[in-house]
């Protein structure tokens, strides 16, 4: 139980035990995101520590602990020759353990074979939380999604593309995907595009778990500086709310819980996709009507 810098999780992993198995991100490149850049020299974390921190945690509450998260930025990029002890040792470290999960970019679910990804699934890894932010190709490479795959020529939406055949991959493994999009990520140029794609790639990747989170500019980062030099600009709240609504309005997914309760939102939504569609869509109709208050800005966070 031992970590270096900032720690970061879903907020649905509020009550896991953390084992940062790697530290930093393997890519670290996205403009938006200042998560790991505190830690540029991304590692994997010998083998025999995470061992020992399990061990550290399993005396301190093994019997208390049922999800694990494994940190940091896209931890699925370890090799099986950690993954695998590593699970080992916490299914037997905790007795009730239901679930494991880590980030993932689309890269380092494709850079796994198929029999690897079915084997991480039988040994307990079961969810996978991906953050595409955008289903618009040109929006995705704006933001530096991830690089391209050898290979991949250039003309191809090779960021969309990567992004179903990952979900794919998963699905066929019999993870559970957790996916994250990010309101504004298009800018008020391509808001509309942003919003669109998002549905389409939504549809395409048809997650367990949907989640809408809000773009807020931190300073220092690349997309900051975009901001300054070239006058990249958020959209206003109405703008966001309305990317919000084609995304759940104009998505598919087959059954996905879908969640806007993360602190940079303005508009708390929970509920199942599709069953809650109408409700949800209704819901953003009234906020854009200015029927229903907001969260106030001195309460969002990153
Ligand atoms: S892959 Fe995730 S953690 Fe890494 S730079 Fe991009 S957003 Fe940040």
């Amino acid at each position: 139980m031992r970590y270096t810098g900032k720690l970061y999780r879903p907020p649905s992993e509020a009550r896991s035990y953390i084992l940062q198995a790697t530290i930093g991100c393997s890519w670290n490149n996205c403009t938006y995101c200042d998560m790991y850049r505190d830690k540029p020299d991304f590692r994997v974390r010998p083998l025999s520590e995470s061992l020992e921190d399990i061990a550290m945690a399993a005396s301190a509450f093994g019997p208390r602990v049922d999800k694990v998260f494994v940190a940091d930025g896209d931890a699925l990029c370890m090799p099986m020759s950690h993954w695998e002890p590593i699970l080992a040792a916490l299914r037997a470290a905790f007795p009730r353990l239901r679930q494991v999960s880590c980030y993932a970019m689309a890269r380092n679910v494709l850079e796994k074979t198929p029999a690897e990804l079915a084997a991480l699934r039988a040994q307990g890894l079961t969810v996978l939380y991906m953050g595409p932010e955008s289903g618009d190709e040109q929006t995705m490479r704006e933001l530096a999604k991830q690089p391209r795959l050898a290979g991949v020529p250039r003309d191809r939406d090779y960021l969309f593309d990567s992004h179903v055949a990952a979900a794919q991959q998963a699905h066929a493994a019999g993870m559970k995907l957790s996916t994250i999009f990010l309101l504004g990520a298009g800018g008020v140029a391509r808001s509309a595009e942003h919003a669109a794609g998002s549905a389409r790639l939504i549809t395409a990747m048809d997650p367990d778990y949907l989640a809408a989170l809000t773009l807020t500019v931190v300073p220092g980062t690349p997309l900051d500086r975009t901001r300054h030099r070239k006058g990249w600009q958020l959209p206003e709240i109405e703008g966001l709310l309305g990317e919000l609504r084609t995304m759940v309005g104009d998505s598919r997914p087959s059954r996905a819980l879908f969640r806007t309760n993360h602190a940079s939102n303005y508009l708390p939504l929970a509920g199942t996709l599709p069953d809650d569609r109408e409700r949800i869509v209704q819901v953003i109709d009234l906020a854009l009507a200015g029927q229903i208050p907001l969260r106030p800005e001195h309460r969002r966070g990153l």
